[in-house]
């Protein structure tokens, strides 16, 4: 069985204080509710990772991610964080190739690789996004841009490397717009990614590889989401915001 999770992506918000408060709830909620083996992650502003892996260090359901790291190792890269860097405060995951850093920093498949190949060489787990705009969706693009995301971007690893990847599917055009992919419309692109990584690497592989749906998700619409056999959890923005919304899309999952 393939891991399930549900990230959180904070994005540019919150604080260092109201941060550290809205975890303490969610970790919590996540002690007391959680009864699956899903895992939780927080994708919180660099500034809050190494406290909240403190306040998370006796909770074994509840990781942390950063939401970018720079493709270098280390060096004259004046306001950059590496990845060795984010591995030290205390977080296993980063996120990748968000649409939001592709669109607005003019993030290439190219640079996401070498990206990606940095984070794992120092111990962090990619949560690799990928996903069309409404203009590639409308146009009948979305299958090639998918897969030249794939294959520009993280299929040039090799088998061990890429077990370590969780992927995610995030339509630019659900993303923060309050409409979501109905679950027909990811699931074909989940088992669309599916195929792929076995028709690159093998069955096993793409049978093990987590993908999360990422898109204006909410505790209503996430059963329906994930129900669905090739969608393996969430990378959730908004709605990561509220203690409440987070913990009960993490317990769909429940057993
Ligand atoms: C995201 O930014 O990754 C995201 C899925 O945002 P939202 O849930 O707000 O659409």
């Amino acid at each position: 069985m393939r891991k399930k999770i549900v990230a959180g992506n904070w994005k540019m918000n919150l604080d260092y204080h109201e941060g550290l408060s809205l975890f303490s709830e969610i970790i919590n909620m996540i002690n007391d509710e959680v009864t699956g083996r899903q895992e939780a992650v927080v994708c919180s502003p660099f500034i809050h990772i190494h406290s909240l892996a403190h306040l998370a260090k006796h909770y074994t359901k509840i990781s942390l991610g950063a939401q970018n790291a720079h493709q270098a190792e280390s060096g004259a890269f004046t306001g950059e964080i590496s990845a060795k860097m984010i591995k030290s405060v205390g977080a296993t995951y980063v996120i990748l190739g968000h649409s939001e850093r592709r669109q607005y920093f003019g993030e290439s498949n190219k640079l996401l690789a070498k990206k990606t190949d940095t984070a794992l060489k120092n111990g962090l787990k990619p949560i690799f996004c990928i996903g069309e705009t409404l203009q590639q969706r409308e146009a009948n693009q979305y299958f090639d841009i998918i897969k030249s995301q794939l294959d520009e971007g993280v299929f040039h690893l090799g088998e061990t490397e890429f077990s370590e990847l969780v992927l995610a599917y995030e339509p630019v055009w659900a993303i923060g717009t309050g409409v979501t992919a109905s679950s027909d419309q990811a699931q074909e692109i989940h088992a669309f990614i599916r195929r792929e990584i076995a028709a690159k690497y093998n069955q096993d592989i793409a049978d093990a590889t987590t993908i999360l749906y990422g898109g204006s998700c909410t505790p209503k619409n996430a059963p329906d989401l994930f129900a669905q056999p090739d969608i393996d959890g969430g990378l959730i923005g908004g709605a990561s915001l509220k203690s409440r919304d987070f913990v009960d899309i993490v317990k769909v999952f429940n057993l």
